[in-house]
């Protein structure tokens, strides 16, 4: 282990916050709006009977709401607002070592026991866990795992959350080559780009209700469904908004630069540059036309020119 890792490593177990009490015993006002706020129809929070009929004394809280019970005041927050002494010196041990970039992994909330009206509820939060060096695709660095633990008034323990972030270096940046950024490639948009290399502007289409989208996503805004295919766009618009550019000015890209929102035929808009025309000849409502931008052999960008058609 390096003499960084074992330093680190020192801060497992310490004590974030000690025992806290939230501020309100758990109550069926704070339940009945919460219920209502999430859609949740479950009888089980409040109403007793139906709550007995599942083997239960009465009506319990819902899981989630341990967070709720325990959350401060805005009094007492705006007048306690400072972080923890033990994670000040961590996070400034981790910026000392050059980890100064910081992203959420994960969260992973465990229950244990129900929570009923007139308990109260205390939470404690402790540095679970430091990882050793780890190389991920963002940079090297360590997971650090935080735990808050809620507890009953037995102290019987109602719910875990653990809380993981990658507390880690960032990868150097690459020399300016003068190249257009690249898009942030997932699984998720990969085929849309895919697609513009082949100079075809496709539209994600849900299988399920046939609503078009964009920007592509995993699910339909309508109807939720996971299931897509695309249409090929005619790639005929019009510009819906546009702003032109002149500063900061970025490698890849000629000044002033025209970005425009286009609303295509088919309904969906996208953000794209405008070739073939100057900033001040560009007006809201006309017509343009697809036209492509290869950037580089690695990207490939739909643009739009004034369309030669004549409207109607
Ligand atoms: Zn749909």
């Amino acid at each position: 282990m390096s003499e960084f890792a074992t330093k680190i490593k020192e801060f497992e177990g310490q004590i974030l916050t000690p025992t806290t009490w939230g501020p309100d015993a758990v109550n069926t006002p704070m339940i009945r709006h919460w219920v209502e706020t999430m859609g949740d129809t479950n009888p089980i929070y409040l109403d007793d009977e139906a709550a007995r009929a599942t083997g239960r004394d009465g009506a319990v809280a819902p899981a989630l709401m341990a967070q709720v019970w325990i959350m401060r005041t805005f009094t007492d927050k705006m007048a306690n607002n400072d972080p923890s002494q033990v994670w000040t010196d961590m996070i400034a041990a981790f910026d000392e070592a050059g980890f100064s970039s910081v992203v959420a992994t994960d969260s992973d909330f465990e229950f244990f026991a129900e929570l009923r009206a007139g308990d109260r509820v205390s939470v404690t939060e402790t540095i679970e866990a430091i990882s050793e060096e780890k190389t991920t695709g963002l940079g090297t660095g360590h997971f650090v795992t935080t735990l808050k633990t809620y507890c009953n008034g037995d102290d019987e323990v109602v719910a875990t959350q653990r809380w993981r972030t990658l507390r880690f270096a960032p990868k150097p940046k690459k020399a300016d080559v003068g190249l257009r950024p690249r898009p942030a490639l997932n699984h998720d948009n990969a085929f849309w780009f895919e697609a513009a290399k082949e100079h075809r502007l496709v539209i994600q289409r849900c299988t399920a209700c046939g609503v078009l989208r964009h920007p592509t996503g995993p699910m339909c805004g309508e109807c939720q469904s996971l299931e897509w295919d695309t249409v090929d766009a005619s790639g005929r618009g019009t510009v819906y908004s546009f702003v032109v550019n002149h500063h900061p000015k970025i490698p890849g890209f000629e000044y002033p630069l025209i970005v425009a929102t286009i609303e295509l035929d088919e309904g969906t808009r996208l953000i794209a540059n405008m070739t073939g025309i100057t900033p001040d000849e560009v007006e809201i409502g006309m017509p343009v036309e697809l036209d492509w931008i290869d950037a580089d052999p690695d990207l490939t960008l739909p643009a739009f020119r004034p369309a030669a058609r004549e409207e109607h």
